[in-house]
């Protein structure tokens, strides 16, 4: 008799002993049983990158304009299947329903974007070179072939399908391997892409954990785009670094707001929390820490906590009146929990909430507030990745700006002031990938903007035109405009005359007065 797969849950994940795994998918508000999948086996990967590395060419060939048509029908399959993919992301990260709705709306838009714009984005662009200006050049964009996505638990609709749109679109193959803890919405995405009639091969999902992740790097695909932590974003780079596979990082944050003393506090209050707890603080770009200009760091505060007392309900998504869902992983609840008391021990102050909700039946964590922090605190340095804000009062713009560059993140950060070339001069200097002005994660939301961040928050966009272009390679193109010359001057043989008129030209071109370039003509220039 076999013995019994092991199991990656939602609720703990079993370490492998070489056997198949079975993923079995909880609610991590109600802990229903949502679904299982199984994760891929060594000869499953081998088997999946091989059709997709076939299948390529074949993509490839059939066209943009082919390819839109079927993205196309992607959309209207999206459409038709609002409600289940919309259903399936709030069951199974326990978010509130509305948080579903405001990822799909994003997530389709950009589709829409992309459908209007790839044309002009990928159209082949054409470059005079000086140099043999009796050749034609022009650049094309070129699919990387074979694209792994690998995605995260949070936000898995916009994270897995915002890269997914544009690999398919450029004429790549995709092998996608979601989260292990948001397996069902890489299920339902998976046949929504299959039921517009992208073929089979053309798009594929493999489930499984990390190993199951490196193993697919192992197979060399053509193009890497991560979206996870940093701890793990290391990893995939070292290794595509080894095997020389270009990678796109999406990482983690820890991304402040800096509010001045002429904000306008109430909504600097709403937009601050929300931004903050939004999803439960699973958030890349979540708000985990805000720097405010003492004069106004007290009222700001009690407002705060008032819109947390007025409007956050924690609850199962299924139930209308929740604004803040559960914590996805057993693991990521343990590092919310630990910064904070380690935090109130080290004698930061909690203003509200502090702990695991216990009464609420699933794995839900209050919305808390934290002040009288220092930076050295791991509640204010490390990604915290979960609905916990940390408050500093600060004395000067210069200062705010300081502790909030202070990281080796730089996802995105906001600027909270009535006076706008005030706040954007702030912005501008935010080491930052997206950085706003009275709001904060909106952005997020907005398809046309590339999303990136710097340093320990990864490189390359997704997104936008650039999210396009990151899934093509350039690739230069020439051919003569007439017929070809004989022989190009460039060639064999070289000859005194030939060097002398080489001169003479680099003179007439780049000679930095008329009289400089003048002299090349002249009899003898030298
Ligand atoms: P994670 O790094 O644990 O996992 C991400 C993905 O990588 C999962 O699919 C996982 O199975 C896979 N993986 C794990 N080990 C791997 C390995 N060795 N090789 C290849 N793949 C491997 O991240 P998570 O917990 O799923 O997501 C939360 C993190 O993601 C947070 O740090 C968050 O800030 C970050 N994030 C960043 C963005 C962004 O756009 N910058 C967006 C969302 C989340």
């Amino acid at each position: 008799m076999n013995a019994a797969p092991p199991v990656l849950s939602n609720v703990e994940n079993l370490a492998s002993n070489g056997q198949p795994k079975l993923i079995v998918s909880t609610s991590p508000a109600t802990g229903r049983k949502l679904g299982e999948v199984w994760a891929a086996t060594p000869e499953d990967i081998k088997r999946i990158m091989e059709t997709a590395r076939l299948a390529q060419g074949p993509w490839e060939r059939l066209g943009l304009r082919a390819r839109l048509a079927l993205m196309r029908g992607l959309r209207d399959a999206m459409y038709r299947n609002l409600d289940r993919i919309v259903d399936t992301v709030v069951a199974e990260q326990g978010r509130p329903r509305f948080e579903g709705m405001i990822e799909y709306w994003p997530t389709i838009e950009l589709l829409s974007y992309y459908l209007k714009t790839a044309r002009r984005t990928l159209a082949p662009e054409p470059v005079f070179v000086k140099l043999v200006p009796h050749r034609a050049h022009w650049v094309e964009r070129r699919p990387h072939g074979v694209v792994l996505i690998i995605a995260p638990w949070n936000f898995p609709m916009i994270l897995s399908l915002a890269p997914i749109f544009a690999a398919l679109i450029a004429g790549n193959t995709v092998v996608y391997k979601p989260s292990e803890f948001a397996s069902q919405a890489g299920e339902v995405f998976t046949q929504v892409i299959h039921e517009a009639g992208i073929p089979p091969e053309v798009f594929q999902v493999v489930h499984g954990d990390g190993d199951v992740g490196a193993a697919l790097i192992r197979e060399r695909p053509h193009k890497i785009c991560f979206t996870g932590s940093v701890p793990t974003g290391r990893k995939v780079a070292a290794l595509a670094g080894e095997l020389l596979i270009p990678v796109t990082l999406e990482l983690g944050g820890k991304d402040a707001a800096i509010v001045l003393e002429d904000a306008d506090l109430d909504r600097t209050a709403a937009g601050v929390v929300w931004a903050g707890m939004v999803n439960a603080g699973q958030a890349c770009l979540s708000i985990e820490r805000v720097y405010v200009m003492r004069q106004v760091a007290e009222p700001l505060v009690e407002k705060m906590a008032q819109v947390i007392n007025d409007h956050v309900r924690l609850g199962p998504g299924e139930a209308v009146y929740t604004t803040m869902g559960a914590i996805t992983t057993e693991a990521q609840i343990r590092i919310i929990d630990s910064q904070v008391r380690e935090a109130v021990q080290q004698g930061a102050r909690v203003v509200c909430g502090g702990r695991i909700a216990e009464d609420k039946g699933g794995r839900f964590y209050l919305p808390t507030l934290i002040t009288d922090t220092t930076p050295q605190m791991r509640v204010a340095r490390d990604e915290t990745f979960g609905p916990v804000i940390v408050v500093q009062a600060v004395d000067s713009e210069e200062e705010a700006l300081r502790l909030a560059n202070d990281t080796r993140y730089g996802l995105t950060g906001s600027v909270w002031t009535r006076n706008k070339a005030r706040g954007l001069a702030l912005a501008r200097q935010m080491k930052v990938g997206l950085a706003s002005v009275n709001d904060h994660v909106m952005s997020h939301s907005v398809p046309n903007v590339p999303w990136g961040g710097v340093n320990d928050s990864g490189y390359g966009r997704t997104r936008g035109k650039e999210g396009l272009l990151e899934m093509t390679t350039a690739q230069s193109l020439s051919v003569e405009r007439l017929a070809p010359l004989p022989r190009e001057f460039f060639w064999y043989p070289y000859s005194d005359l030939k060097y002398n008129l080489l001169r003479r030209a680099m003179h007439f071109l780049y000679g930095p007065t008329w009289r400089d370039r003048l002299r090349a003509l002249s009899r003898n220039p030298y």
